[in-house]
């Protein structure tokens, strides 16, 4: 079967014949952490060049078949999204903006060379496979199913250039609350020596290589006991990028909120979306342009800014404590009690779990099955 571009498709359904037992998955979900434990099913769909998208199944969850000349493993031709299903208090289980997602993985794909997943198939999947795992949601405040879209060249072949056979998967992880006791605030490590992305680079797409070279600034961070790195703009080393997978914003006594304008080195996370218009909807001022960390450094001296916060799905928003390198270490007082930051994840958490009605249509339906 071909698909073309907004067609509708019939997903073939194999349901697993080892699924997890209740009592087992109650384990599980009583303490579920972040990206350890995986549901029962997953999605996948092909695409090669001659037949473009075809065969969108639900399959057991399970180990994928990848020749070692796949070229995903040498080229890192690959690229995700992360998204979470919430289960409200009827029992209805609800996606926060997929579009959004549907539309950066667009994006995302556009830059890697691969092709275009039709938004329809994307929202589709993920419909799919929450329905069919649904028992993997619960109304624990603040857990939910996180999603993983995922996009990879499984042709092989060693010669470099786009693949001409392709695969998407959709799997989902039970995620517990990112605070077991609250939200705190966070030590963040800026990177002296490394940068994220460039101009003219992939740093706008999620893809897998972004995050490759993420990993030692962020083993480093971790030495100097802090949890993430903010990365800083790679042609001057002076302004203010982002962590390695989430935005950031600095908020000011006047209760304005200032972020990193977009570029192409820079992630447009859905989060970051969503504070801008939350903060603008309660009547704040907010700014997206270039921030100096000389301007972060003066305004945490003089009083002018109050918080820095960092936001993406996973986590959804903390507080940042401290700002440190090497060179510098810039507190941020009483960082703690983060009021502006932590009113503005508070709103954005009541919209995802259904708890503030006047949603817009921020919230999509993925099914009303109780369980
Ligand atoms: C995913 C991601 C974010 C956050 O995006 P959300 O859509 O809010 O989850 C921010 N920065 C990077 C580099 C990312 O990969």
């Amino acid at each position: 079967m071909t698909l073309t571009h907004g067609s509708s498709s019939e997903f073939s359904i194999e349901t697993s014949t080892r699924p997890t037992s209740d009592v087992e998955r109650q384990k599980i979900l009583a303490k579920p952490g972040f990206g350890k434990h995986f549901t029962d099913h997953m999605v996948a769909i092909d695409w090669t060049l001659a037949n473009g998208w075809h065969a969108p199944r639900i399959i057991p969850y399970g180990p994928l078949m990848l020749d070692p000349a796949s070229l995903v493993l040498h080229y890192a031709q690959a690229i995700f999204e992360g998204l979470k299903a919430y289960q409200h208090a009827d029992g209805s289980i609800w996606a926060f903006r997929p579009e959004l997602n549907a539309a950066r993985f667009a994006k995302s794909a556009e830059r890697l060379g691969l092709p275009e997943l039709p938004k329809e198939l994307f929202l589709q999947s993920i419909q799919q496979l929450v329905g069919i795992d649904a028992k993997w949601l619960s109304q624990t405040p603040e857990t939910s199913l996180y999603l993983r879209p995922f996009m990879i060249a499984d042709e092989s072949f060693l010669g470099v250039r786009g693949a001409e056979k392709v695969a998407f998967y959709v799997i989902a992880s039970p995620a517990g609350p990112y605070f077991e006791n609250g939200v705190s605030s966070i030590p963040i490590w800026v990177s002296a020596h490394h940068s994220r992305a460039s101009k003219g680079g992939t740093g706008y797409a999620k893809c897998a290589g972004n995050y490759a070279g993420s990993l030692a600034p962020l083993q480093e961070a971790r030495k100097n006991g802090c949890a993430q790195v903010l990365f800083l703009d790679a042609q001057h080393g002076q302004f203010l990028e982002e962590l390695g997978g989430m935005n950031v914003f600095v908020v000011y006594k006047d209760g304005s909120l200032a972020t990193p304008a977009l570029s192409d080195s820079i992630l447009a996370g859905v989060t970051r979306q969503s504070i801008i218009e939350i903060a603008k909807a309660d009547g704040r001022r907010v700014d997206e342009r270039q921030i100096g960390l000389e301007e972060v450094r003066t305004g945490l001296a003089n009083g002018d800014i109050t918080e820095l916060f960092a936001c993406g799905t996973a986590a959804v928003l903390f507080p940042i404590s401290v700002l440190k390198s090497h060179s510098f270490s810039y507190s941020i007082p009483n960082a703690e009690a983060a009021k502006v930051s932590l009113s503005l994840r508070q709103k954005l958490t009541d919209i995802q779990y259904g708890r503030e009605k006047n949603s817009g249509n921020w919230m999509r339906k993925l099914t009303s099955v109780h369980n």
